[in-house]
């Protein structure tokens, strides 16, 4: 295993001047962009929750990239959200469940032509984001790649994926998507990232309440195949009343091959209930529900599911938002 341990200041400087990229929340996802952007030469900061996480960060000397054999350690600056520096590209890298509060933190630094790239997964905290700077333009995201930490301060890249990038609002086309080409971030501006971000929604309210349910790898609900059928019927159906019409086409047929795609893997919010952690659940099955509930459409299977999940959770002493 490589390990180099370089400082801020090495050698590899951007071309041309480039706006700070600040990492609010150095986790999983936020510790593997800031470590990539870092590698390009590109200006990075992270945002940690308070002085005693920068000291521990401090203390660490570092984020470390792991990558298959390889294993790099970045030097990048942090800062508490309490610092005065203005932000004017933020990166939001906390859980959905975290995001509208972090950013509330920060919202006196951004500066009136900033830009907030949110990488939630599900959604409402987007939009609760938005709706807290109503000035600011937010970018929404959906990736496919995957990361975990083994340990503080340490990222694993565990799964090469692709990130869709877009304005819910329409606009233009992000200005900074060449630095994620530099930094070997896959990724594609997306004309409609709300129907990406319904259907990512739609494929785990079909599959990854139920792995918890019946504590299985996602290859176990091929023995529920009735029952995840009937969940698609009524997602694909709750999407086209939200006007989503695209997000549904061919949802079952998405959803069994991902199951069968995956068949060894345990979904991430089996993981977080394995590990006593909390879920998003708001912001996926829960969003599905609130928003059929909202419009008065009836989805009866997938309000039991929530009823189901959020009594296991319950049980288990976990959070139900
Ligand atoms: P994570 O590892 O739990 O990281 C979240 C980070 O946010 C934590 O380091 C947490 O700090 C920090 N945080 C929370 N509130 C904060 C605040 N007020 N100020 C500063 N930092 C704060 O989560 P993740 O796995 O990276 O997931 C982030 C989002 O990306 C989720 O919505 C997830 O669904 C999505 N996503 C993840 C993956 C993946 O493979 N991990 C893939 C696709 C999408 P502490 O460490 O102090 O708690």
């Amino acid at each position: 295993m490589r390990n180099s341990a370089l400082p801020h200041t090495h050698s590899d400087v951007p071309a041309r001047a480039s706006t700070t990229w600040h990492v609010l929340g150095a986790g999983s996802m936020g510790m593997l962009w800031a470590t990539r952007l870092a590698r390009a030469g590109l200006p990075v900061k992270l945002i940690v929750r308070n002085c005693e996480r920068l000291q521990a960060y401090k203390a660490a000397r570092g984020l470390t990239l792991i990558e298959g054999e390889e294993s790099q350690k970045w030097n990048i600056r942090a800062q508490i959200p309490e610092n005065g520096e203005p932000i004017q590209r933020l990166l939001v890298t906390c859980k959905a469940y975290d995001a509208q509060q972090a950013v509330a933190q920060i919202a006196a630094r951004l500066t009136p032509d900033a830009e907030i790239i949110l990488l939630q997964n599900g959604l409402g905290s987007q939009q609760a984001v938005a709706a807290l700077v109503p000035h600011i333009r937010c970018i929404f995201a959906s990736s496919t790649e995957g990361a975990f930490r083994d340990g503080d301060w340490r990222v694993v890249f565990a799964g090469r994926g692709h990130t869709w990038l877009g304005d819910a609002d329409q606009g233009t086309i992000a200005q900074w998507l060449d630095e994620l080409q530099r930094s070997g971030i896959d990724h594609e501006w997306s004309p409609n990232i709300l129907s990406r971000l319904w259907r990512k929604l739609a494929l785990n309210c079909a599959i990854n309440p139920l792995t918890v349910l019946y504590d299985c790898r996602n290859g176990g609900l091929q023995a529920h195949s009735a029952e995840v059928h009937t969940l698609c019927a009524e997602l694909s159906a709750l999407l086209e009343h939200c006007g989503q019409a695209g997000a549904a086409v061919g949802l079952a047929t998405e959803v069994d091959r991902v199951i069968r795609a995956t068949a060894n893997n345990y979904s991430s919010m089996h993981q977080d209930v394995a590990h006593g952690r909390r879920t998003e659940i708001s912001y996926l099955l829960g969003y599905a529900c609130e928003a059929a509930r909202s419009s008065q459409f009836a989805v009866p299977h997938l309000q039991h599911l929530h009823q189901r999940l959020t009594e296991h959770l319950q049980q288990r002493g976990l959070p139900c938002n």
